[in-house]
């Protein structure tokens, strides 16, 4: 697959923790908690799940003084289960008091994000965010100057909308409120630099809901800084639309080089999981040739030759082992991440796809024999029938891991001959 990641724009590089975010880092997923802050132990069980989940910052909300006590016992509770993931403190409103009375909130935190519109108006925000970013410089942490459509500093808004009414080329008021997004972050920035804060601490984000108007100001934000970008469709929504619009935006920026973290901020239908908006992050990663993270199932979509549902339910039952098999083979087997895996419906396209991949699986579709033959390294393997073919399958993927990424393990098939493999 062609790589983009030649294109990525030149930025300076942050360290957050163990984490390079920016220049010829690979682009950092990071998601962030739903949980109440105060209550350490449900946080630090998420921030687990989502660090497990493949997450490599996870962002939580520090809203009031319990949170800000909080913060230090989850990051405790996090060391005590062997989970290094960065944490970052979401800050508004009373970010400055909060770092001011809870110091081990300060110290714990590997990144602070500051949103310029809430941070207080005139003289006593300029205070607060220049206690805020000192605390920053004291605690050497990086800061994320996160600015958003939803709550965008109104005097800034104001002033360059009058400025608009009385230019001789008049903007669209769409165009101004972009630009009043960039001036916040770019000036923001500005004021932490000559507060004493260095560039390489600086991460900016410049977040919007709609699907043009961030690659417009993203495109913009790119041309005018060297800073790393994080990207993000802010509240993107529910399922299929939220993925689907996060996924056109930062696909569009991500294929330009823009972008150097990227979140997606789902909302999860109740009971779901949080770290779904980690495996799409992931996702769009992978699926554009960016990075590896899980083996990924190349599946048909089926037709009116898979009458019945077999075909669907191997499908996710294989890529559902697949992810849950990573925790530990990502260890045991480097590189296991690129591993091809096809599972197809029927004869029309099922061998070609099985024999590109490297381990695939044919289904028989309406009328045909029932067996389904497996190729392994492009070649017709095993045929396995009867009702045991995704454990059979499953039990053909195991095998295929282990010979082919154990290290000094072997890419061939041939490998496979030596291990007892039973066919059904
Ligand atoms: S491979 Fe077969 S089952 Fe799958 S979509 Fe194509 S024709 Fe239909």
């Amino acid at each position: 697959m062609e790589s983009v990641t030649n294109t990525r724009r030149a930025t300076r590089q942050v360290r957050v923790g163990q984490v390079m975010v920016g220049s010829s880092a690979p682009v950092v997923v990071q998601s962030m908690t739903n949980t109440d802050t105060a209550d350490a132990a449900a946080t630090a069980a998420q921030c687990i799940e989502l660090a497990e989940a493949g997450s490599e910052l996870v962002r939580i909300t520090v809203n009031s003084p319990e949170a800000a006590a909080a913060v230090a016992d989850v990051r405790q509770r996090l060391d005590d289960a062997g989970c290094d993931v960065p944490l970052v403190g979401d800050f508004h409103f009373n970010g400055e008091r909060l770092l001011r009375d809870y110091p081990t909130c300060a110290a714990a935190l590997a990144k602070y994000r500051i949103n310029p519109g809430n941070v207080g108006r005139g003289a006593s925000g300029d205070d607060k965010f220049a206690f805020m970013i000192r605390t920053a410089v004291e605690y050497d942490k990086p800061v994320r100057i996160g600015v958003n459509w939803g709550s965008l500093d109104p005097a800034l808004a104001t002033r360059m909308m009058d400025a608009n009414v009385r230019s001789a080329a008049p903007q669209s008021p769409d165009a101004v409120m972009r630009e009043a997004l960039i001036v916040s972050a770019l000036e923001s920035a500005d004021k932490a630099i000559e507060l004493g804060l260095a560039p390489d601490k600086i991460i900016l984000s410049c977040k919007v809901s709609h699907v043009q108007d961030l690659i417009n100001v993203y495109r913009d934000l790119g041309r005018r800084c060297d800073f790393p970008l994080h990207l993000g469709l802010t509240e993107a929504g529910m399922g299929s639309k939220g993925i689907v619009a996060s996924s056109a935006a930062l696909g569009v920026l991500l294929q330009e080089g823009i972008g150097d973290t990227i979140r997606i901020s789902l909302t999860p239908a109740p009971g779901e999981s949080r770290t779904r908006e980690v495996i799409v992050a992931q996702e769009i990663l992978q699926t554009m040739g960016l990075r590896s993270f899980t083996p990924l199932v190349t599946a048909c979509p089926g037709c009116g030759r898979t009458t019945s549902t077999v075909f669907q339910e191997l499908a996710e039952s294989i890529q559902t082992y697949l992810r849950e098999q990573m925790p530990i083979w990502r260890l045991q087997y480097p590189g296991v991440e690129d591993l091809k895996v096809a599972v197809m419906g029927c004869v029309v396209n099922g061998p070609g796809e099985s024999k590109l991949a490297d381990i695939g699986i044919s289904l028989p579709g309406t009328g045909e024999v029932p067996v389904a033959p497996v190729y392994i390294d492009g070649r017709k393997d095993v045929t396995l029938k009867g009702d045991g073919i995704a454990e059979a399958f499953k039990e053909l993927v195991a095998t295929y891991v282990q010979t082919r990424y154990a290290p000094g393990g072997v890419k061939r098939r041939e490998a496979m001959k030596t291990i007892p493999i039973r066919p059904l």
